[in-house]
Protein backbone atom coordinates (compact mmCIF):
# COMPACT_ATOMS: atom_id res chain seq x y z
CA UNK A 1 0.00 0.00 0.00
CA UNK A 2 1.46 3.27 -1.24
CA UNK A 3 0.97 7.15 0.05
CA UNK A 4 -0.57 8.75 -2.93
CA UNK A 5 -1.19 12.18 -3.41
CA UNK A 6 -3.47 13.56 -6.22
CA UNK A 7 -2.97 17.06 -7.31
CA UNK A 8 -6.21 18.18 -9.05
CA UNK A 9 -9.91 17.74 -8.35
CA UNK A 10 -10.81 17.70 -11.94
CA UNK A 11 -12.93 14.67 -12.98
CA UNK A 12 -9.55 12.88 -13.79
CA UNK A 13 -7.56 13.35 -10.71
CA UNK A 14 -10.77 12.57 -8.67
CA UNK A 15 -11.48 9.45 -10.07
CA UNK A 16 -7.72 8.62 -9.53
CA UNK A 17 -7.81 9.29 -6.40
CA UNK A 18 -10.98 6.82 -6.33
CA UNK A 19 -9.48 4.18 -7.93
CA UNK A 20 -6.14 4.59 -6.12
CA UNK A 21 -8.28 3.88 -2.89
CA UNK A 22 -10.31 0.96 -4.36
CA UNK A 23 -6.89 -0.59 -4.82
CA UNK A 24 -6.42 -0.11 -1.30
CA UNK A 25 -3.94 3.32 -1.29
CA UNK A 26 -3.96 5.62 1.62
CA UNK A 27 -5.04 8.48 -1.05
CA UNK A 28 -4.74 12.48 -0.73
CA UNK A 29 -6.97 14.61 -2.98
CA UNK A 30 -5.61 18.15 -3.54
CA UNK A 31 -7.44 21.06 -4.94
CA UNK A 32 -6.42 24.64 -4.97
CA UNK A 33 -10.30 25.51 -5.31
CA UNK A 34 -12.91 25.65 -2.56
CA UNK A 35 -14.78 22.85 -4.56
CA UNK A 36 -14.14 19.88 -7.29
CA UNK A 37 -14.68 20.36 -10.87
CA UNK A 38 -14.32 23.99 -10.84
CA UNK A 39 -12.26 24.21 -14.00
CA UNK A 40 -12.66 22.44 -17.15
CA UNK A 41 -14.40 19.49 -16.04
CA UNK A 42 -17.27 22.03 -14.83
CA UNK A 43 -16.96 24.53 -17.77
CA UNK A 44 -17.06 22.57 -21.13
CA UNK A 45 -19.55 21.51 -23.79
CA UNK A 46 -20.89 18.22 -21.34
CA UNK A 47 -20.67 15.90 -24.70
CA UNK A 48 -20.35 12.29 -23.76
CA UNK A 49 -18.49 11.99 -26.62
CA UNK A 50 -19.15 8.30 -28.41
CA UNK A 51 -16.56 9.85 -31.73
CA UNK A 52 -19.21 11.40 -34.03
CA UNK A 53 -17.27 14.58 -33.42
CA UNK A 54 -14.16 13.34 -34.62
CA UNK A 55 -13.99 12.17 -37.90
CA UNK A 56 -10.29 13.41 -39.03
CA UNK A 57 -8.69 11.40 -35.59
CA UNK A 58 -9.80 7.81 -35.43
CA UNK A 59 -7.86 7.35 -32.59
CA UNK A 60 -9.79 9.86 -30.78
CA UNK A 61 -12.89 8.18 -32.15
CA UNK A 62 -12.34 4.49 -31.41
CA UNK A 63 -10.81 5.43 -27.56
CA UNK A 64 -14.32 7.94 -26.99
CA UNK A 65 -16.07 4.84 -28.26
CA UNK A 66 -13.83 2.47 -25.91
CA UNK A 67 -14.17 4.52 -22.74
CA UNK A 68 -17.81 5.56 -22.89
CA UNK A 69 -18.96 2.43 -21.05
CA UNK A 70 -16.55 2.73 -18.19
CA UNK A 71 -17.89 6.22 -17.48
CA UNK A 72 -21.28 5.27 -17.87
CA UNK A 73 -20.76 2.11 -15.08
CA UNK A 74 -18.81 4.94 -12.74
CA UNK A 75 -21.12 7.82 -13.22
CA UNK A 76 -24.76 6.36 -14.14
CA UNK A 77 -26.60 9.34 -12.12
CA UNK A 78 -24.67 12.09 -13.86
CA UNK A 79 -25.92 10.95 -17.50
CA UNK A 80 -28.22 12.55 -19.82
CA UNK A 81 -29.56 10.08 -22.22
CA UNK A 82 -33.13 12.10 -23.41
CA UNK A 83 -33.28 14.51 -26.35
CA UNK A 84 -31.65 14.50 -29.99
CA UNK A 85 -28.11 14.13 -30.92
CA UNK A 86 -28.05 16.25 -34.36
CA UNK A 87 -24.43 16.41 -36.97
CA UNK A 88 -25.26 18.77 -39.57
CA UNK A 89 -22.43 18.61 -42.74
CA UNK A 90 -21.78 22.59 -44.20
CA UNK A 91 -22.13 22.43 -48.10
CA UNK A 92 -19.27 24.88 -47.76
CA UNK A 93 -15.95 25.18 -46.04
CA UNK A 94 -16.43 21.83 -43.96
CA UNK A 95 -12.65 19.57 -43.80
CA UNK A 96 -15.18 16.75 -44.11
CA UNK A 97 -17.32 16.36 -46.84
CA UNK A 98 -20.79 14.47 -46.76
CA UNK A 99 -19.53 10.99 -48.09
CA UNK A 100 -16.54 10.98 -45.89
CA UNK A 101 -18.30 12.25 -42.68
CA UNK A 102 -20.69 8.92 -43.29
CA UNK A 103 -17.84 6.41 -44.51
CA UNK A 104 -16.15 7.38 -41.33
CA UNK A 105 -19.19 6.93 -39.05
CA UNK A 106 -19.39 2.97 -40.54
CA UNK A 107 -16.10 2.44 -40.17
CA UNK A 108 -16.50 3.31 -36.69
CA UNK A 109 -19.34 1.32 -35.80
CA UNK A 110 -21.43 4.55 -35.01
CA UNK A 111 -24.77 3.78 -36.00
CA UNK A 112 -26.82 6.81 -37.89
CA UNK A 113 -30.13 7.90 -39.54
CA UNK A 114 -30.02 10.14 -41.87
CA UNK A 115 -33.04 12.67 -40.47
CA UNK A 116 -34.75 15.08 -42.30
CA UNK A 117 -33.17 19.07 -41.77
CA UNK A 118 -34.76 20.20 -38.33
CA UNK A 119 -36.29 23.57 -37.84
CA UNK A 120 -33.84 25.00 -36.07
CA UNK A 121 -31.04 24.59 -39.06
CA UNK A 122 -31.03 26.06 -42.48
CA UNK A 123 -31.50 23.74 -44.82
CA UNK A 124 -29.67 25.93 -48.01
CA UNK A 125 -26.83 25.71 -45.61
CA UNK A 126 -26.24 21.95 -45.03
CA UNK A 127 -25.44 19.01 -46.90
CA UNK A 128 -27.15 16.64 -44.72
CA UNK A 129 -28.30 15.72 -41.08
CA UNK A 130 -27.70 12.72 -39.20
CA UNK A 131 -29.08 12.00 -35.75
CA UNK A 132 -26.39 9.43 -33.85
CA UNK A 133 -26.68 7.72 -30.86
CA UNK A 134 -24.65 9.86 -27.94
CA UNK A 135 -25.57 11.52 -24.62
CA UNK A 136 -24.26 14.28 -22.40
CA UNK A 137 -23.98 14.98 -18.83
CA UNK A 138 -24.78 17.26 -16.16
CA UNK A 139 -22.01 18.45 -14.17
CA UNK A 140 -23.46 19.60 -10.83
CA UNK A 141 -25.30 15.75 -10.69
CA UNK A 142 -21.15 14.59 -11.26
CA UNK A 143 -19.81 16.61 -8.64
CA UNK A 144 -22.42 14.95 -6.58
CA UNK A 145 -21.26 11.19 -7.70
CA UNK A 146 -18.12 12.48 -7.49
CA UNK A 147 -17.66 13.24 -3.82
CA UNK A 148 -19.89 10.19 -2.80
CA UNK A 149 -17.40 7.98 -4.49
CA UNK A 150 -14.34 9.93 -2.57
CA UNK A 151 -16.19 9.49 0.55
CA UNK A 152 -17.05 5.98 -0.11
CA UNK A 153 -13.42 4.78 -1.17
CA UNK A 154 -12.43 6.93 1.94
CA UNK A 155 -9.87 9.87 0.15
CA UNK A 156 -8.84 12.26 2.59
CA UNK A 157 -10.30 15.86 0.14
CA UNK A 158 -8.23 18.69 0.88
CA UNK A 159 -10.00 21.88 -0.85
CA UNK A 160 -8.74 25.48 -1.48
CA UNK A 161 -5.05 23.81 -0.76
CA UNK A 162 -2.70 24.49 -3.34
CA UNK A 163 -0.40 21.72 -3.88
CA UNK A 164 3.53 22.39 -3.70
CA UNK A 165 6.45 20.37 -3.58
CA UNK A 166 6.38 20.80 0.37
CA UNK A 167 2.76 19.45 0.16
CA UNK A 168 3.65 16.23 -0.96
CA UNK A 169 7.30 16.19 0.40
CA UNK A 170 5.85 12.90 2.31
CA UNK A 171 3.74 10.96 0.11
CA UNK A 172 5.46 7.70 -2.24
CA UNK A 173 3.36 8.33 -4.91
CA UNK A 174 1.64 11.61 -6.77
CA UNK A 175 -0.43 11.57 -9.79
CA UNK A 176 -0.72 14.94 -11.23
CA UNK A 177 -4.03 15.85 -13.06
CA UNK A 178 -3.85 19.51 -12.90
CA UNK A 179 -4.60 20.32 -16.36
CA UNK A 180 -3.92 23.54 -17.70
CA UNK A 181 -1.56 23.92 -14.43
CA UNK A 182 0.34 20.78 -15.32
CA UNK A 183 3.37 22.31 -15.90
CA UNK A 184 3.42 25.08 -13.14
CA UNK A 185 2.96 21.93 -10.54
CA UNK A 186 5.34 19.72 -12.52
CA UNK A 187 7.77 22.07 -13.28
CA UNK A 188 7.90 23.17 -9.33
CA UNK A 189 7.98 19.12 -8.22
CA UNK A 190 10.67 17.98 -11.24
CA UNK A 191 11.82 20.61 -13.17
CA UNK A 192 10.17 19.11 -16.13
CA UNK A 193 7.65 20.41 -18.19
CA UNK A 194 6.32 20.01 -21.78
CA UNK A 195 4.57 21.83 -24.79
CA UNK A 196 1.01 22.29 -24.79
CA UNK A 197 -1.80 24.47 -26.86
CA UNK A 198 -3.67 26.54 -24.26
CA UNK A 199 -6.92 28.39 -25.40
CA UNK A 200 -8.80 30.82 -22.57
CA UNK A 201 -12.02 29.99 -23.94
CA UNK A 202 -15.98 30.94 -23.46
CA UNK A 203 -19.11 29.02 -23.18
CA UNK A 204 -21.94 31.82 -23.51
CA UNK A 205 -25.13 30.33 -21.64
CA UNK A 206 -27.95 31.39 -23.34
CA UNK A 207 -32.34 30.86 -23.48
CA UNK A 208 -33.33 30.21 -27.21
CA UNK A 209 -37.12 29.52 -28.47
CA UNK A 210 -38.67 25.87 -27.59
CA UNK A 211 -38.11 24.95 -31.08
CA UNK A 212 -34.43 24.02 -29.41
CA UNK A 213 -36.19 21.37 -27.05
CA UNK A 214 -33.33 18.70 -25.94
CA UNK A 215 -31.59 18.92 -28.92
CA UNK A 216 -27.76 18.86 -29.45
CA UNK A 217 -26.69 20.25 -32.64
CA UNK A 218 -23.13 20.70 -34.05
CA UNK A 219 -22.39 21.69 -37.62
CA UNK A 220 -19.31 20.02 -38.86
CA UNK A 221 -16.78 19.79 -39.14
CA UNK A 222 -14.74 23.56 -39.49
CA UNK A 223 -15.62 27.09 -38.00
CA UNK A 224 -18.64 26.50 -37.06
CA UNK A 225 -21.22 26.31 -33.84
CA UNK A 226 -22.41 23.69 -31.84
CA UNK A 227 -25.35 24.39 -28.98
CA UNK A 228 -26.08 21.69 -26.43
CA UNK A 229 -28.71 22.02 -23.56
CA UNK A 230 -27.26 22.66 -19.91
CA UNK A 231 -28.09 20.06 -17.42
CA UNK A 232 -32.11 19.49 -17.35
CA UNK A 233 -32.55 23.51 -16.32
CA UNK A 234 -33.92 24.63 -19.43
CA UNK A 235 -30.54 27.18 -20.61
CA UNK A 236 -27.96 26.45 -23.47
CA UNK A 237 -24.68 26.41 -24.16
CA UNK A 238 -23.36 27.42 -27.33
CA UNK A 239 -19.76 26.27 -28.50
CA UNK A 240 -17.93 27.96 -31.73
CA UNK A 241 -14.74 26.62 -33.11
CA UNK A 242 -12.98 30.47 -33.82
CA UNK A 243 -15.39 32.92 -31.38
CA UNK A 244 -14.81 30.82 -28.32
CA UNK A 245 -11.10 31.46 -28.34
CA UNK A 246 -10.25 34.65 -26.67
CA UNK A 247 -6.18 34.14 -26.94
CA UNK A 248 -4.51 30.93 -27.92
CA UNK A 249 -0.43 29.72 -27.49
CA UNK A 250 1.87 27.14 -27.51
CA UNK A 251 4.11 27.27 -24.83
CA UNK A 252 5.11 26.26 -21.20
CA UNK A 253 2.17 28.20 -19.35
CA UNK A 254 -1.09 29.91 -20.83
CA UNK A 255 -1.04 33.70 -21.50
CA UNK A 256 -4.08 34.87 -20.04
CA UNK A 257 -4.97 38.32 -21.02
CA UNK A 258 -5.52 40.77 -17.84
CA UNK A 259 -8.94 41.40 -19.12
CA UNK A 260 -9.98 37.60 -18.84
CA UNK A 261 -8.21 36.62 -15.21
CA UNK A 262 -10.71 37.64 -12.92
CA UNK A 263 -13.35 35.57 -14.78
CA UNK A 264 -11.57 32.37 -15.28
CA UNK A 265 -13.30 29.23 -13.48
CA UNK A 266 -16.17 31.08 -11.84
CA UNK A 267 -18.90 28.99 -13.09
CA UNK A 268 -21.69 31.35 -15.15
CA UNK A 269 -20.61 35.12 -15.25
CA UNK A 270 -23.58 37.27 -15.95
CA UNK A 271 -23.11 40.26 -17.91
CA UNK A 272 -18.90 39.61 -18.38
CA UNK A 273 -16.92 42.31 -19.15
CA UNK A 274 -15.32 40.55 -21.98
CA UNK A 275 -17.57 38.21 -24.52
CA UNK A 276 -17.71 37.01 -27.92
CA UNK A 277 -21.75 36.44 -27.41
CA UNK A 278 -22.18 38.61 -30.62
CA UNK A 279 -19.85 37.14 -33.20
CA UNK A 280 -21.28 33.78 -31.66
CA UNK A 281 -24.72 34.47 -32.96
CA UNK A 282 -23.69 36.44 -36.16
CA UNK A 283 -21.62 33.54 -37.21
CA UNK A 284 -24.08 31.36 -36.12
CA UNK A 285 -27.29 32.43 -37.27
CA UNK A 286 -26.55 31.62 -40.79
CA UNK A 287 -26.77 28.21 -40.24
CA UNK A 288 -29.14 28.29 -36.87
CA UNK A 289 -31.48 31.02 -37.94
CA UNK A 290 -33.66 31.06 -34.64
CA UNK A 291 -30.17 31.48 -32.55
CA UNK A 292 -31.04 35.25 -33.63
CA UNK A 293 -33.75 35.13 -30.79
CA UNK A 294 -30.66 33.43 -27.81
CA UNK A 295 -31.01 35.98 -24.80
CA UNK A 296 -27.82 35.77 -23.22
CA UNK A 297 -27.79 34.92 -19.41
CA UNK A 298 -23.87 34.75 -19.30
CA UNK A 299 -20.65 33.26 -20.56
CA UNK A 300 -18.78 30.62 -18.19
CA UNK A 301 -14.27 31.08 -19.17
CA UNK A 302 -11.95 28.38 -18.89
CA UNK A 303 -8.63 27.61 -20.17
CA UNK A 304 -8.78 24.73 -22.67
CA UNK A 305 -4.98 22.55 -22.93
CA UNK A 306 -4.89 20.26 -26.21
CA UNK A 307 -0.99 18.64 -27.75
CA UNK A 308 0.21 21.49 -29.83
CA UNK A 309 -0.18 21.17 -33.97
CA UNK A 310 -3.33 19.08 -33.67
CA UNK A 311 -5.29 21.43 -35.87
CA UNK A 312 -5.25 18.85 -38.84
CA UNK A 313 -6.94 15.70 -37.37
CA UNK A 314 -8.31 17.76 -34.11
CA UNK A 315 -6.61 14.59 -32.12
CA UNK A 316 -7.67 14.30 -28.30
CA UNK A 317 -5.73 11.56 -26.76
CA UNK A 318 -5.53 11.36 -22.92
CA UNK A 319 -2.39 10.27 -21.81
CA UNK A 320 -1.01 8.40 -18.84
CA UNK A 321 2.51 8.95 -18.42
CA UNK A 322 5.02 7.74 -15.36
CA UNK A 323 7.38 10.39 -15.11
CA UNK A 324 10.39 8.69 -12.68
CA UNK A 325 9.19 6.07 -9.68
CA UNK A 326 7.66 9.23 -7.76
CA UNK A 327 5.19 11.03 -10.15
CA UNK A 328 2.74 10.16 -12.01
CA UNK A 329 1.37 12.62 -14.93
CA UNK A 330 -2.22 12.55 -16.54
CA UNK A 331 -2.78 14.62 -19.63
CA UNK A 332 -6.46 14.70 -20.14
CA UNK A 333 -8.83 14.42 -23.49
CA UNK A 334 -12.42 13.20 -23.34
CA UNK A 335 -14.08 13.77 -19.82
CA UNK A 336 -15.26 9.72 -21.13
CA UNK A 337 -11.88 8.57 -20.57
CA UNK A 338 -11.60 9.75 -16.72
CA UNK A 339 -12.11 5.70 -15.78
CA UNK A 340 -9.59 4.71 -18.44
CA UNK A 341 -7.16 6.92 -17.32
CA UNK A 342 -7.56 5.87 -13.66
CA UNK A 343 -6.78 2.20 -14.29
CA UNK A 344 -3.87 2.85 -16.12
CA UNK A 345 -2.77 5.09 -12.84
CA UNK A 346 -3.43 2.11 -10.48
CA UNK A 347 -1.55 -0.09 -12.51
CA UNK A 348 1.52 2.10 -12.65
CA UNK A 349 1.60 2.57 -8.99
C1 LIG B 1 -14.29 24.80 -23.62
C2 LIG B 1 -14.13 23.32 -23.42
C3 LIG B 1 -15.09 22.44 -23.93
C4 LIG B 1 -14.93 21.06 -23.74
N1 LIG B 1 -15.93 20.21 -24.11
C5 LIG B 1 -15.85 18.90 -23.79
C6 LIG B 1 -16.96 18.04 -24.00
O1 LIG B 1 -18.03 18.44 -24.45
N2 LIG B 1 -16.80 16.72 -23.69
C7 LIG B 1 -15.62 16.23 -23.19
O2 LIG B 1 -15.53 15.02 -22.97
N3 LIG B 1 -14.58 17.04 -22.95
C8 LIG B 1 -14.67 18.36 -23.20
N4 LIG B 1 -13.63 19.19 -22.93
C9 LIG B 1 -12.40 18.64 -22.34
C10 LIG B 1 -12.59 18.35 -20.85
O3 LIG B 1 -13.37 19.36 -20.25
C11 LIG B 1 -11.23 18.25 -20.16
O4 LIG B 1 -10.39 17.37 -20.86
C12 LIG B 1 -11.38 17.72 -18.74
O5 LIG B 1 -12.41 18.36 -18.03
C13 LIG B 1 -10.08 17.91 -18.01
O6 LIG B 1 -10.25 17.34 -16.73
P1 LIG B 1 -9.08 17.43 -15.71
O7 LIG B 1 -9.53 16.81 -14.44
O8 LIG B 1 -7.82 16.93 -16.33
O9 LIG B 1 -8.82 19.02 -15.54
P2 LIG B 1 -9.61 20.13 -14.69
O10 LIG B 1 -11.04 19.85 -14.62
O11 LIG B 1 -9.17 21.45 -15.23
O12 LIG B 1 -9.04 19.92 -13.25
C14 LIG B 1 -7.70 20.26 -12.90
C15 LIG B 1 -7.76 20.76 -11.47
O13 LIG B 1 -6.45 20.89 -10.96
C16 LIG B 1 -6.50 21.94 -10.02
N5 LIG B 1 -5.12 22.35 -9.72
C17 LIG B 1 -4.21 22.84 -10.58
N6 LIG B 1 -3.03 23.07 -9.95
C18 LIG B 1 -3.22 22.71 -8.66
C19 LIG B 1 -2.39 22.68 -7.52
N7 LIG B 1 -1.10 23.09 -7.54
N8 LIG B 1 -2.91 22.23 -6.34
C20 LIG B 1 -4.20 21.83 -6.28
N9 LIG B 1 -5.03 21.84 -7.32
C21 LIG B 1 -4.55 22.24 -8.52
C22 LIG B 1 -7.34 22.97 -10.73
O14 LIG B 1 -7.85 23.92 -9.83
C23 LIG B 1 -8.42 22.12 -11.36
O15 LIG B 1 -9.56 22.01 -10.55
C24 LIG B 1 -13.77 20.57 -23.07
C25 LIG B 1 -12.83 21.46 -22.55
C26 LIG B 1 -13.01 22.81 -22.69
C27 LIG B 1 -12.05 23.75 -22.01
Amino acid sequence: MAKVAVIGGGIFGATAAVFAARAGHQVTLFEQYDDLLQAASGINQYRLHRGYHYPRSGDTARSAIQAASSFRKEYPDAIIDTGRHLYAIAKEKSLVSGKDFLAFCDAQGLSYNIVSVPEIVNPAMVEFVIEGVESRFDSDLLRIAVKRNLSDAGVEVRLATKATAATVEGYDRVVVAAYASTNSVFSELTGVSDEYQYEVCEKPVVTLPDSFGQTDLVIMDGPFMCVDPLGTGGTYVLGNVVHAIHASNVGQAPNIPDTLKALLNRGIVKNPAVSNFDAFIESGAPYIPALAQAKHVGSMFTVRTVLPRTEKTDARPTLVTKVNDKYIKIFSGKIGNCVMAAEEVVALL
